[in-house]
């Protein structure tokens, strides 16, 4: 993990977030590299979800949450962690993640503490103007289900999908980008008829397995864990995480719940009118019926299976993965960040052999942009002057082809390709070079 971190960092990925002033626990920000890494995680989950099926709508919504929203789901009773002290330093932590020097000494009673982060909304700072930031991105997808529902003519099974940021104020933000305060989420809510529920569970984790083993995830490497007893959450009839080997050990990559009726339930007025299976809340606020006609023309509360995916924990997951350090001869070491191509930071590298040649780095700056064209990615001129140093820094960032300008360039229009896995090197007619890209990133399976 440490390796990893200073990667990170030396090459612009992650920083650690208000690090001038001393840095924010549990928060970090992406780089230049870090930002195109997770865009691209972000919109290979966009695509298997929502342009690749034909049953799931996207959805964008607030961040911030009416607490009424996070009454009725529960949020507010029950979204706790058990807090404790150490009676000997002082230092509170999370009853189940004691650390290394507390083991042994005395703690205090454990008393539960409410991870939602609080604001005001208005000039006005007291309790009629509190709202929450948003502890998950799901809620809002089942108040806007109605409005979905309405404006797209759906009927069931059909998905509503987010990726979005999520607060939550963790009593022991660790292990890097994993256990995070503010931090984004992939949720995809899907909507199915009451007894159609567990074979779509099933489905989905299937699909959610084969997605993570597509962005370079080894399927030996995951595990399917069945969340049980005190931490199956309220609303949850089952749950399976897909479990993934982190540096640090074995940890939950994504959940995958079957929800039940319980979220469309404790948010629709009239509750008493439909036949609710899961035990909800009241409600005495909402001014909206969240339920669907059937083909009988009866109305009925969908059940919800949710598949829901932490981005940084993705990322960490696939930067891990593509982590390599490999031996070369004379006792010589490469690091390559093995990407698979689609998530790399950076699609090519242009590289003129001598940065004060003109004649050169016009044409780096100009091949660059033919392949820039096609916005398959990032492409950029690396214009260092030094072919050597610029293959160890694009190995070392995951860029899998770069493209060296040469004097055989001008005098006779070839460029020379090398593959980062392979460091095969290929020469082509620069006229060949766009084709070359396009089939490069054509045949790719996420
Ligand atoms: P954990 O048990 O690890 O705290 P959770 O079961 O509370 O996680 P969920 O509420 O199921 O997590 O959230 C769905 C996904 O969101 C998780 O699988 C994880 O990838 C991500 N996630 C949740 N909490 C955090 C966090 N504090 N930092 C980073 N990612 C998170």
């Amino acid at each position: 993990m440490d390796e990893l971190v200073a990667l990170c960092k030396r090459r612009g990925f992650i920083f650690q977030s208000n690090e001038i002033y001393g840095g924010l626990q549990g928060v970090y920000d992406y780089g230049p590299l870090g930002v195109e890494l997770k865009n691209n995680l972000k919109n290979s989950w966009w695509k298997s979800i929502v342009y690749n099926r034909d049953d799931v709508e996207g959805i964008d919504t607030s961040i911030l949450t009416h607490p009424d929203v996070l009454k009725y789901s529960g949020h507010e009773d029950t979204f706790t962690d058990p807090l404790v002290d150490c009676k000997s330093c002082g230092l509170r932590f999370r009853e189940d993640q004691i650390p290394e020097q507390c083991i042994g000494e005395e703690l205090t009673e454990p008393r539960e503490f409410n991870l939602m982060f609080k604001t005001n909304v208005g000039p006005v700072v007291d309790d009629s103007s509190h709202a929450y930031l948003r502890p998950e991105t799901a809620q809002q997808i089942y108040i806007n289900f109605k409005n979905i529902v309405d404006s797209t003519s759906r009927s069931l099974p059909f998905g509503i999908a987010q990726i979005g940021k999520s607060f939550r104020n963790e009593i022991t933000p660790r292990n890097f980008i994993f256990r995070v305060r503010e931090f984004e989420q992939m949720e995809l809510e899907f909507f199915v008829s009451p007894g159609e529920d567990e074979a779509w569970h099933k489905k989905w984790i299937e699909n959610r397995v084969k997605w993570w083993v597509t962005q370079g995830i080894p399927n030996e490497k995951l595990k399917l864990l069945e969340v049980t007893g005190k931490d199956l959450a309220h609303y949850s009839k089952s749950t399976v995480d897909i479990m993934y080997s982190f540096p640090h050990g074995m940890e939950e990559l994504e959940g995958i719940a079957n929800r039940t009726d319980f979220d469309l339930g404790s948010h629709t007025k009239n509750q008493k009118d439909l036949k609710i299976n899961a035990k909800v809340m009241d409600n005495k606020d909402s001014n909206t019926r969240l339920a669907i006609q059937n083909q009988d023309k009866e109305w009925i509360v969908p059940y919800v299976i949710e598949p829901s995916a932490g981005v940084d924990r993705g990322v960490l997951a696939v930067i891990n993965e593509a982590f390599t350090i490999e031996n070369l001869e004379e006792n010589k070491k490469r690091t390559v960040l093995r990407f698979k191509k689609h998530l790399s930071p950076i699609k090519a590298a242009v590289i003129p052999l001598k940065r004060n040649n003109d004649d050169l780095v016009s044409l780096a700056h100009s091949v660059k942009s033919s392949l820039q064209k096609y916005q398959i990615g990032r492409v950029v001129v690396e214009n260092t002057g030094n072919i050597g140093k610029s293959y160890r820094k694009h190995d070392e960032i995951g860029t899998p082809l770069c493209i060296t300008i040469d004097f055989d360039s001008l005098d006779s229009n070839t460029i020379t390709i090398r593959d980062r896995d392979s460091m095969r090197q290929t020469t082509i007619s620069i006229d060949n070079v766009q084709q070359y890209f396009l089939d490069y990133y054509s045949n790719e399976s996420a």
